[in-house]
């Protein structure tokens, strides 16, 4: 573990440390509360030990200081010379984690920073564990793109940076054409099948990390593209009815093509949307044209 030892006295700094580094941990030294957040920011510290008693800024107050900057949580214990009950109450409620009592005894001090590292990996793991989840709570698990809640998620991000950046953005909104006959001509499995195999030929046609395909519902696809025009939406719409073509995946059931096909629906925010949602019903009316006039198109939203 790194840990880094905060106090004021040098003499203090140099006999924490030799005990850390006798447990075959790194140690870090910092003098006061500038060094400290300075150590806190450049290496990637797992344990404090943090002297109490420090002129200007005292460790109850730096812990306080830490905690409302740092993101994630590092164990703070302090070294205290003070006898007094109150004294770990005060440094509990500032966001400390333990104190030990000056002078220091090596063994207790080894044995807690042996503790505490029990601890620093459950929450190592239990912050992966956390991760995949989130990730998986946004993927689709049929066909391994983003499910509506990422999407959500998604668009609420990207809508964000066009207001800050003023860049234009354009979402594509598809709607795979009968897929009902499909469904009710082949079965559900083989629809499964289409749906995986639909959204894999969308995603080829998707060249930047930035872009997002979600699956929006049954078969309701939705693509974000940050910073492109609305040009460039029709331009991947396009491409998307060429590729589709050429992926033939059979549907001899559906009136449009003996393949199967997509109505889409195209907006940006050139068509001033007051919002997220607002953006999202001008494709998905844009949608609702390309299926009025013969599906297997795109249709580009028009304000009325
Ligand atoms: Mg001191």
């Amino acid at each position: 573990m790194n840990i880094l030892v905060i106090d004021d006295s040098k003499l203090m700094r140099k006999m924490v440390s030799a005990i850390i580094a006798d447990a075959g941990d790194q140690p870090y030294v910092a003098s006061g509360a500038e060094q400290a957040l300075l150590m806190l920011d450049k290496k990637n510290i797992e344990l404090i030990f943090m002297d109490v008693e420090m002129p200007k800024m005292n460790g109850f107050e730096l812990t306080r200081l830490i905690r409302s900057k740092k993101r994630s949580w590092i164990p703070i214990i302090f070294l205290t010379a003070s006898t007094d009950d109150s004294h770990l109450t005060k440094g509990i409620e500032s966001g400390g984690d333990d104190y030990i009592m000056k002078p220091i005894n090596s063994v207790v001090l080894a044995a807690k920073i042996k503790a505490m590292a029990r601890i620093v990996n459950m929450k190592k793991e239990l912050d992966t564990v956390n991760r995949q989840l989130l990730r998986l709570t946004n993927v689709d698990a049929l066909t391994g793109i983003m499910n509506r809640r990422g999407f959500n998620e998604s668009l609420k991000r990207d809508w964000k940076n066009h207001t800050r950046e003023r860049k234009e953005i354009s979402m594509v909104f598809l709607d795979i054409d009968n897929f009902k006959a499909f469904n009710d001509n082949y079965g559900h499995q083989r629809g499964d099948e289409c749906l995986k195999q639909f959204s894999a030929v969308i995603n080829t046609q998707l060249k930047r990390p930035m872009d997002t395909l979600a699956r929006y519902g049954g078969e309701e696809f939705v693509i974000i593209l940050p910073n492109t025009t609305l040009d460039g939406a029709a331009l991947i719409g396009s491409y998307i009815i060429d590729a589709l073509a050429d992926a033939k995946i059979e549907h001899q059931y559906s009136p449009v093509a003996p393949y199967l096909t997509a109505s889409m629906g195209i907006t940006s925010s050139r068509f001033s949307a007051k919002n997220e949602n607002m953006f999202i019903q001008q494709a998905d009316q844009a949608v609702y044209k390309a299926k009025k006039q013969g599906r297997n198109r795109y249709s580009v939203y028009e304000p009325l």
